[in-house]
Order: structure tokens, then sequence, then C-alpha cells
């Protein structure tokens, strides 16, 4: 027996030192070193199961024109919101993680798929609950299937002894952070553990060609619990969002290495498991009879999709101290920069003001083509007078109180027209290659932002 062996782990982001340190020389992050035994058991041999490297022949340099290739088949789902995050369905042999906070819904996710995908042997590992949980999980699901397989069960080498038997087409793991690899010593969980029992499933998906899912738990302030390094090793990272009082959630792509990292999938949690949401712009929206002061509507691009999405603002007089600057779903920085574009070349005193922004739904919104929407927002609220509901606005404003060009207009216009808006207010610059004849709805052009409030706010 050999002597115990022990490294240092940093929690944030996975780094290994064979003594202690006070501060991560990796992430910066202090008193994140934490030590765990590595020892490594002598590998049992098997298919997946690592064994000791032995001399690799297989491996010699190829003229890139040597190589053939072919776009391997990608599995769609039933779930349409899913394939889109995935880039257009599941890659055979690729190993994903979904990461959220606990309790968002994660596991009603994954098993609504694995209970529907028509034909595909699904393997549906759990760490967390015990079978008949899951069992009563898919009874309010209402779905069943006959090709959905569970194994409780924690030990990575069970897994994969069940597995060379079993032979699935698609493996789930809920969650990393319960599994266990008797290659490693420490405690499911840490940070050496969830590195080796991911190298392993990584090993294992790219062997077979088999698509692994993997959850993961995220720590209260948004990352992945444990080691950064999770991300890096997988292929694709998505992330389901949400706030657990709330119905929707959203299941976002941060890394990708099949497709685009922008996408966005929407659904609404109900009593009976996710309803995919196909067209996210009417859930964003509010349906209201009257006009408000405040309220307008903005557009938005998630990876090719445009949204409409409704910003709602509140500016009173400050009545305690320094004025408030709240922002939600919007940067606050960004927010105080409109803020003073608007005292200084639209003349409106908003400096002694209270000011709340809140982007309806709970998305967060990083594209600039919604400043113009959400300056029409607080200039309405501020004179209190109301913005048709049937205008909708897509434009970036700068410094110069100029209202400038977004990208893709064409698909944002095409957007609100199809959603009913009659009038859509855009850059000057934006509107020079288009033929706006072609829209049903009124496209209005500013270079100013002077121009849009003389014309709205009468
Ligand atoms: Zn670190």
């Amino acid at each position: 027996m050999a002597k115990v062996k022990t490294s240092y782990f940093c929690q944030n982001c996975g780094y290994q030192s064979p003594k202690w340190l006070g501060r991560c020389s990796s992430c910066g992050e202090w008193n994140t070193m934490v030590e765990e035994i590595i020892q490594k058991a002598e590998p049992e041999k098997g298919r997946w199961r690592p064994a000791s490297a032995g001399p690799n022949l297989a491996a010699r340099p190829k003229a890139i024109t040597e190589i053939d290739y072919s776009e391997q088949p990608r599995v769609l789902t039933p779930d349409a919101e899913l394939n889109r995050v995935l880039g257009g369905g599941i890659v055979p042999g690729s190993l994903v993680l979904i990461g959220g906070e606990p309790g968002i819904g994660k596991s009603t996710l994954m098993l609504q798929i694995a209970l529907n995908l028509p034909g595909i042997r699904v393997l549906y590992v759990s760490g967390e609950e015990s079978d008949q949980q899951i069992k009563m999980r898919a009874e309010r699901l209402g779905t069943n299937s006959a090709n959905c397989f569970i194994l409780t069960e924690t030990s990575t080498q069970n897994i994969f002894k069940q597995i060379e038997n079993f032979e699935p087409d698609l493996l789930v793991i809920d969650s990393i952070q319960t599994l266990q690899s008797n290659l490693v010593e420490s405690g499911a969980g840490s940070v050496s553990q969830v590195r080796e029992c991911t190298a392993e499933l990584m090993k294992f998906a790219k062997e077979s060609g088999t698509p692994v899912f993997m959850i993961g738990h995220i720590t209260k302030d948004g990352n992945l619990a444990g080691p950064k390094v999770l991300e890096h090793m997988v292929d694709t990272v998505l992330q389901f969002e949400g706030d657990r009082h709330l119905a929707y959630r959203i299941l976002r792509t941060t890394k990708n290495r099949f497709g685009s990292t922008s996408e966005l999938g929407i659904y609404e949690m109900q009593g009976s498991g996710l309803r995919q949401v196909s067209n996210p712009s009417e859930i964003l929206i509010s349906q209201r009879e009257d006009a408000l002061s405040g309220i307008t509507i903005g557009t938005m691009l998630e990876g090719n999709r445009p949204l409409l999405i409704e910003i709602q603002s509140l500016v009173s007089i400050a009545t305690y101290g320094t004025p408030q600057r709240s922002s939600t779903g919007f940067d606050a920085k960004r927010l105080n920069m409109l803020l003073a574009v608007l005292e200084k070349r639209g003349g409106f005193r908003l400096g002694a003001q209270d000011v709340f922004l809140n982007i309806a739904g709970g998305l967060k919104v990083e594209d600039p083509a919604i400043d113009l929407a959400v300056c029409a927002s607080l200039v309405s609220s501020y004179e209190d007078i109301a913005i048709p509901a049937s205008v909708c606005f897509a434009a970036e404003v700068g410094l110069g109180g100029e209202v400038r060009a977004v990208n893709r207009i064409e698909n944002r216009i095409a957007e609100a027209e199809k959603l009913g808006f009659k009038e859509i207010w855009v850059s000057r610059y934006n509107a020079k290659g288009l033929n706006l004849d072609q829209y049903k709805i009124r496209v209005r052009t500013a270079s100013k932002l002077d121009e849009v409030f003389i014309s709205l706010l009468r």
C-alpha cells in the first residue's frame, strides 16, 4: 500500500498545488485551497475504465487534405428549444453540462427530454433521488417511455460496468457533484472528484460516440459549484436560469464547440412539466388595453432570434436624500449613462429623481439596441405621458444624444411587424439601405433623440 498522497486544490478554479497557499496563484482568490486525497488505486481494466496508458501507436501526423470529414448526423429531439441552444440537435459523442441553481428544474428538464426521445435508449443515472422519486416525477410529467432506464448509483466504476452491458444511446448524469470515482479518494463534490469523474465521462463519450448530459449545481454567486475547470473540460455548457418563484425558465448556451453561444431557449414551468415557449415575445410583453406612462417596447437579439421585450420605468421626485437608481435586467452603468445623456442633451432634470428600471420577464439584456426604448421609457415616465402600445424601438443611443444604427435591423423590423406593431423607430443610418415600402409597419427614422420625443410626447 502506497503512502497516502494529497494535494491542494483551489475550490474556485481547480488549480492544484503540492502545498497549501493562502491565495490561489491562478485565480487570485483567498482561502480557497483545500487539501484532497488523490491517491490513485491500481485501475481495474475495462472498456472505458481508464487503464494505465500504454504506448499509443495510432496517432501519426496527417495532411489536412487526407482527413475525411463528414458531419455526423445530429439527433433532433422533439424539444425545439433544446435543439436550438445545442446548435441544431444533439451531437454524437458530445459532453454537455447543464448548470443551474438547485430547485430551478434541471432534473425535470432532463427527465422530460429522456422520456420524449422515441427509439433512443436513454440511461438516466441519478445520485440525487431514489427510483421511486424519479418515477413520481415522471408521473407528474404525464409521459412514459419503455426506452428510458433509471439507475441510482454514484460510483463511476459501477456506472460504466452497467453501461458496458446496457449500451445506451444517450447517458444522463444527475448530478456530477454526486459521482465518485474510486481512483480518487476525496469525497463526492470535491474538485478532484468532479474533475476525475468528468474526465472519465468525457473519455466514454468520445470513445463510444454516446452523447452525455450531466447536471451541475451552481452556487449562489452563479458559478458552477467547485471548479471552473469543469467548464473547460466539456463541449457545451448550458445554463438553466430563472426565478424559482416565477414560471419562466431560460436555457442559455454559454459555451458550445458545435454552435453559437448566443442562443436562448424559453420554457414555462407548469404543473405537468416544462412547456416550450415558441413565441417568446408574446409572453415578454404584457397584455394591456390602455397605454401607461413609463412602458415601452424594445427589440433585442438572442442568437439568431429577435425578441420584443417590455421596458418599464418609474421616475419620481426623490423624497429622501440621495436619489436612488435601480435597474433590473439592464446594466446599471449604462442606465446612468443614458440618464446623463437625457439630462445634458434633452434638458430633462433627472438628477433629483428616483429612477427605477425593469426589464419585464426576468431577462438580462446586453443588446444596446434597446437604448432608445429605455430612453423613451424614462422620459415617458418623467413627463407622465404614455407612449402608444403600438409603437416600438430599435436603436442605440450615443453620448451626443444621437440615435445610432444597430445590427440585423431587418429581422427586428420583421418581428415587430409579425407581432402587429404599427410603428417602429430606427436610426436614420439604419434605414438608408432599406426599402421601407416593403413593410406594412410604419418605419420612423431619427438621427437625434429630440426628433423622437418631439413626435411622441406632444
Ligand atoms: Zn484558483
